[in-house]
């Protein structure tokens, strides 16, 4: 059966390139095709959608925190069983098995693995991932008119004369 899942690096994790591309990577060899992907940026309205069936629980506000901390990345991603393959793949919430996203991509870091603040979700049904996307859409949106408010303002500095010489470039991952 065909289906559409939602994958999204969160913060932290998403502020490498090179962790985003062994997902990707992991999930292309598994057959999975990746439809559309953005960095975007959660706010408390949107992480409280997102995981709303988590609101009340001990762990929400730390949750929370996480997910709006900084850019996550997104990706709508279609199968063969995509839900179920890519939960797989991921690995499960608590003690993740080696050979998983959430297991392996810690390891390689050296860093410990932590339940609220792992490195990836996944879809858990259909539902959710229809419920999912269209945040995901609303908030490449913002994201993206974010950027090229960030370029207009970076461009009228430049044409005002400033000799201030800001290179992105020197932030390497
Ligand atoms: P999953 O991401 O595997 O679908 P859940 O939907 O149950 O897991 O939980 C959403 C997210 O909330 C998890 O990915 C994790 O970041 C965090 N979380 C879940 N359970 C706990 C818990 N018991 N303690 C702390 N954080 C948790
Ligand atoms: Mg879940």
């Amino acid at each position: 059966m065909k289906q559409i899942s939602y994958v999204m690096v969160k913060p932290y994790f998403a502020n490498s390139k090179v962790i985003i591309d062994e997902i990707k990577r992991r999930l292309q060899l598994s057959g999975m095709k990746i439809m559309d992907e953005s960095y975007i940026r959660y706010d408390k309205k949107r992480a409280s959608m997102h995981y709303s069936e988590h609101i009340g629980k001990s762990f929400y506000p730390e949750l929370e925190d996480y997910l709006t901390s900084d850019k996550a990345y997104g990706m709508i991603v279609a199968g063969e069983n995509a839900i179920q393959v890519i939960r797989e793949l991921m690995g499960q919430t608590k003690n993740p098995k080696e050979g998983t996203v959430r297991y392996d991509i810690p390891k390689a870091l050296g860093i410990a693995m932590r339940i609220t603040e792992n490195v990836v979700h996944s879809s858990d049904s259909e539902e959710s991932a229809k419920k999912e996307i269209g945040i995901f859409l609303q908030l490449k949106k913002e994201y993206s008119n974010q950027q090229t408010n960030n370029t207009a303002k970076t461009n009228k500095t430049k044409t005002s004369g400033s000799n201030f010489n800001k290179c992105d470039d020197d932030f390497v991952l």
